[in-house]
């Protein structure tokens, strides 16, 4: 609970940021850069992405960090019912926590920073489905997020998630991929699996296990119930980066470096798929 994005809420902070990020940019440049994790709070100063020559140049990426953290206080909105893909569900749901009361839409919210900043590194443009991690804040609904990035012909959608399984020992991540579903998800199922593999691949190669409580065990899991997935115009993959639940994945989730390895691996798996 005290590791709360630190610069999300005054202006001040903002700017001594914005002051510490160009600093670290000049160290960086001068190629006297700290760890990977000693850029988690820094916002950066341009989202549009690098040129040419940059891995990610020219690609727009969508990170979806999943739930508000504010979801809880606002159950009419969240509860309203709204288009799925060929029905209707929930707006949204709250979200898990750690046993210790770490919720996941701080978690999701802290990776998908973590990674967009490693994105626009590379020279991605970066969209994300929600600026914000704020108690008095809900949503976006599950149909806004999975439309975002259709317009702008992104070239792939990452949703972020733990998950908050009770069973005794579960943990791991797992990769959920949308099933061939028309005209949903016929266009998107081939190519979202192969960016499920990608990212299961890169995952492990960070250290991270496979879950052991999700059928199959292979990591894997199809799923036809999921509007972020199934209004997506784009490759889109869902990921439950642990179980909250579970103290040894908690462990990692709530901590700076654990997050890191997340983001890491993600931005692994960007790289893998787009080649
Ligand atoms: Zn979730």
């Amino acid at each position: 609970m005290s590791r709360r994005c630190a610069i999300a809420t005054t202006p001040l902070a903002t700017v001594l940021a914005t002051v510490l990020a160009t600093v670290l940019g000049t160290v960086v440049t001068l190629g006297v850069a700290g760890p990977a994790h000693a850029t988690h709070d820094f916002r950066y100063p341009s989202p549009d992405g690098g040129g040419g020559n940059a891995p990610l140049g020219g690609r727009t990426i969508v990170i979806d960090p999943g739930h508000q953290l504010g979801n809880h206080n606002f159950p009419r909105q969240i509860d309203r019912m709204v288009p799925a893909g060929g029905f209707r569900k929930p707006c949204n749901t709250t979200g898990t926590a750690t046993n210790g009361g770490y919720p996941e839409a701080t978690f999701t919210w802290q990776v998908a920073r973590l990674l967009r900043a490693r994105l626009v590194r590379l020279g991605a443009r970066v969209l994300m489905t929600r600026h914000s991690n704020r108690e008095d804040r809900w949503g976006p609904c599950v149909n806004v997020r999975g439309r975002d990035g259709n317009k702008q012909k992104a070239d792939l959608k990452i949703s972020i998630h733990g998950d908050g399984s009770f069973a005794a020992g579960a943990r791991g991540f797992h990769v959920i991929a949308p099933t061939d579903r028309r005209p949903w998800t016929h266009d998107i199922f081939r190519p979202s699996r192969r960016l499920a593999l990608d990212t299961r691949t890169a995952l492990r190669r960070v250290g991270l296990r496979v879950a052991n409580y999700i059928a199959g065990g292979d990591g894997l899991d199809h799923r036809s119930d999921l509007g972020t997935i199934n209004l997506s115009n784009m490759p889109t993959v869902m990921v439950e980066l642990g179980n909250m639940r579970n103290p040894s994945d908690a462990h990692r989730m709530t901590s700076r470096a654990g997050r890191a390895t997340y983001a890491r691996g993600l931005a692994l798996a960007v790289r893998r798929f787009l080649g």
